[in-house]
């Protein structure tokens, strides 16, 4: 594909841990507050402050590391990292550079179009969030003005560091997701990407196909949204080959991508880069982790989602895509279930969480623990169409109200008058009088024109307004065209 080069992406993911207080002191880790509300002399970095580590940051990095199969470091410790910027009030962030809590995990993923493959993961490591600069379009009128924001000073960060295995855009993309899934089903934060509480470092190479060594990578910051990495690299190798191709050389260094022009722009090149000087943080004293309480933060996993898909097959006997696309999502996983419980066809229950539920939550842009209608209203819709009792064009009328208004579907169909005709003589009736004004179809179908079976069809579910029972139709029009 990308004529004699190969492609490898490496993959740095920050999740913002969802820990009531911040990393190093008791401000609150909420996003959307007044701006500097959350702030106090330790988060500020003001002279003379001392942090102290926030326990539950380092059990939610456990979780993690135990959920990627990683290995989990008896004996941790921070560094720092030195850089100077506005976002930064101590000049330095505390970090880790070389004992992480956890190392050399993996996870399965399963890219489209590609086989099912593993991804190693290099390290996972704690640190502290930056704060956040507002440019332009702020409330200070001039358009070359920053504000700074505080508030996230301090948010407890986990980096996900990839191993090289990584060699295309779909990979990259399946990657992401199945991270965003486990992170997510494990409850150490909510990896909402508009809000930058998940957000992606990717630095891309070429080399030449069979070639031992990675080529010089470029690198794109804070990538926060699927689509945009996805068609960064798309376009970023193949500048990088025809660079390459043309004698030129790549300059290692920071890109930013611009979505408009949908190509990549150069930011600053390493020689400008940053030397972060890293040395141990003195204020904070190593970790050491009792293996006792490893095994009792494994003992808190739920089900991951590989292991729920695989569960899907055998107990509901759904195809794996259709389990594979439940359980991407916990909630819509959770759902599903309950709705399940109540309703016997799992297939069909499955076609309707990925066809008219997800249609319509993308639709509005909720999630489905957002939804007005519960597992059992589907449920309950469900055996309504498997009775009879409405058809199953008229469930998709009577699931629009459910998702729109919450009401019972009883009470749709009740109030709507939708109940399918599946009386024999009223329906009858109706088909005489279709054929009666359509004598010239009439006459073509008995000339021998077969397709215009479809059309009576067609045109006594409009007469009845859908609510006809398609099967009963389909018996009598045979018998009186036929019989
Ligand atoms: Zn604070």
């Amino acid at each position: 594909m990308l004529d004699g080069y190969e492609m490898t992406v490496g993959l740095e993911v920050h999740a913002q841990l969802d820990t009531n207080t911040k990393i190093f002191c008791g401000c609150k880790n909420e996003f959307g507050a007044e701006p500097n509300n959350h702030t106090c002399p330790i988060c500020l970095g003001l002279p003379g402050t001392l942090p102290v580590l926030n326990e539950k940051a380092v059990e939610y990095i456990i979780k993690a590391g135990l959920a990627l199969n990683c290995e989990i470091a008896t004996f941790s410790k921070f560094d720092r990292k030195n850089y100077f910027y506005a976002d930064l009030p101590k000049a330095y962030q505390i970090s880790q550079f070389d004992l992480p809590f956890c190392e050399n995990g993996e996870v399965i993923i399963q890219p489209e179009g590609e086989d099912e493959m593993k991804v190693g993961i290099t390290r996972i490591h704690l640190e502290e969030d930056a704060g956040k600069l507002n440019h332009a379009g702020s409330d200070i009128s001039s358009a070359n003005s920053s504000l700074v924001d505080y508030n996230r000073v301090g948010t407890p960060l986990i980096e996900i560091v990839s191993e090289p295995d990584i060699h295309s855009p779909e990979q990259a993309i399946a990657y992401l997701k199945k991270l965003k899934s486990i992170i997510e089903y494990i409850g150490v934060s909510d990896c909402d990407m508009s809000q930058g509480s998940m957000r992606a470092d990717v630095n891309i190479s070429v080399a030449p196909v069979g070639s031992d060594e990675l080529g010089t990578r470029t690198e794109l910051k804070n990538m926060n949204s699927f689509k945009a990495i996805e068609k960064a690299l798309r376009y970023e190798p193949r500048r990088q080959i025809k660079v390459l191709e043309s004698g030129g050389e790549i300059i290692q260094g920071t890109l930013t991508w611009d979505d408009e022009a949908s190509k990549t722009r150069a930011m600053r090149s390493k020689e400008e880069a940053h030397d972060y000087r890293y040395f141990p943080e003195p204020d904070l004293v190593p970790v050491i982790v009792d293996e006792s309480w490893v095994e009792e933060i494994k003992s808190t996993l739920p089900e991951l989602p590989d292991v729920r898909q695989e569960r899907y097959v055998t107990e509901f006997g759904i195809p794996e895509y259709d389990a594979g696309v439940i359980t991407a999502d916990r909630e819509m996983a959770d759902f599903f279930e309950a709705v399940v419980s109540e309703y016997d066809d799992a297939k069909t229950a499955s076609n309707w969480m990925m066809g008219d539920v997800s249609k319509l939550l993308n639709e509005e842009g909720i999630s489905i623990s957002e939804a007005k209608f519960a597992p059992e209203d589907l449920a309950k819709m469900l055996n309504l169409m498997d009775e009879g009792t409405i058809s199953s064009k008229i469930a998709k009328t009577v699931f629009e109200e459910m998702f729109a208004t919450g009401k019972d579907p009883d009470t749709i169909v009740e109030e709507k008058g939708l109940k399918q005709i599946s009386d024999t003589s009223e329906l009858e009736d109706i088909i005489d009088q279709v054929l009666e004004e359509n004598q010239s179809a009439l006459e073509d179908y008995r000339g021998g024109n077969k397709n215009v079976f479809g059309f009576f069809i067609g045109q006594t579910m409009k007469a009845t307004r859908g609510k006809a029972n398609p099967g009963v139709v389909n018996k009598i029009l045979r018998e009186k065209l036929e019989g």
